[in-house]
């Protein structure tokens, strides 16, 4: 399956009923509901005009979702509300995060219908995806690796409320507390659409020192309004909370972390950290 929703840019992927993801990961079985284990596995690529395909890294994430029998609202409701942030960071449209997530619910009821596994309480789906950064024609090489979409560029796995993979480790603690490891996933992020909005926006990021490019994230502090590339200054925060330009304390506001937050999802995230 496949998604195109943006030029320069195509997902693939494809899933699978994989029994070792049990064995992989921890995971809660709620009594009277049917728990579904999702691992997807994320490849970085370049697809260069020459035909010559470069695997910019990769990554993988783990999601599981207990619901009670086929009660489809409740699983697609959980499952996007897990995978659309990291999908929302691979910059997915929103048709194809919808479409995405339908295809895995569909894969889903195809594997329930299967009369040999009706019996077992956990659902194993292994998710491959492909993010391929796609070179147009006339663009240069350089200008493409600039704007490949991978992991390095992406705010870090272990601040949302999925498990890492264990190829990457096990998730370091946030030493800054869960109210501000919401704050950081709730950040707000513009991405940049065109150049004139991004330098409107930053001349160049604080942290990197790089210009902003189509396709950059940048948030703004809310306390002192400097603004940096996302993943930037996440990983600046992670260290030190302060702003990296003028050093003021980051500060937040605890219930504004809140307005945005319902208590259950508090919960799902706490299982899963
Ligand atoms: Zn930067
Ligand atoms: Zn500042």
């Amino acid at each position: 399956m496949s998604a195109t929703g943006r030029a320069g840019y195509e997902y693939n992927y494809e899933f699978s009923v994989d029994d070792e993801i049990v064995l992989r990961y921890n995971y809660t079985l709620v009594p009277g509901k049917k728990t579904f284990l999702f691992e997807i596995r994320t490849i970085f690529i370049l697809k260069k005009t020459d035909g010559v395909d470069e695997i910019m890294g990769s990554e993988r994430c783990f999601a599981e979702i207990s619901v009670n029998g086929e009660q489809e609202a409740e699983l697609l409701f959980g499952f996007n509300w897990l995978a659309s942030y990291r999908l929302k960071e691979y910059w997915m449209t929103e048709e194809d995060i919808a479409r995405f997530d339908q295809d895995a619910i569909d894969f889903t009821k195809e594997i329930e219908a299967d009369p040999g596994r009706a019996h077992r309480r956990t659902v194993p789906i292994g998710i491959y995806l492909k993010v391929c950064t796609v070179q147009q024609e006339g663009e240069e090489v350089g200008p493409a690796l600039e704007r490949v979409i991978r992991a390095e560029k992406l705010i870090p796995l272990y601040v949302y409320p999925l498990q890492m993979g264990l190829e990457n480790g096990p998730p370091p603690a946030i030493p800054l507390g869960d109210m501000f490891r919401v704050f950081l996933w709730e950040l707000e992020r513009t991405r940049v659409e065109d150049l004139n909005q991004g330098l409107a926006m930053m001349q160049d990021c604080g942290v990197c020192l790089r210009a902003p490019i189509v396709g950059d994230q940048i948030s703004v502090l809310p306390s002192c309004g400097h603004a940096m590339h996302s993943h930037c200054i996440v990983g600046s925060l992670l260290e030190k909370r302060e702003c990296p330009l003028c050093h003021s304390l980051v500060t937040f506001d605890p219930m504004a972390a809140y307005a945005n937050f319902d208590p259950a999802d508090y919960e799902m995230s706490k299982t899963l950290a």
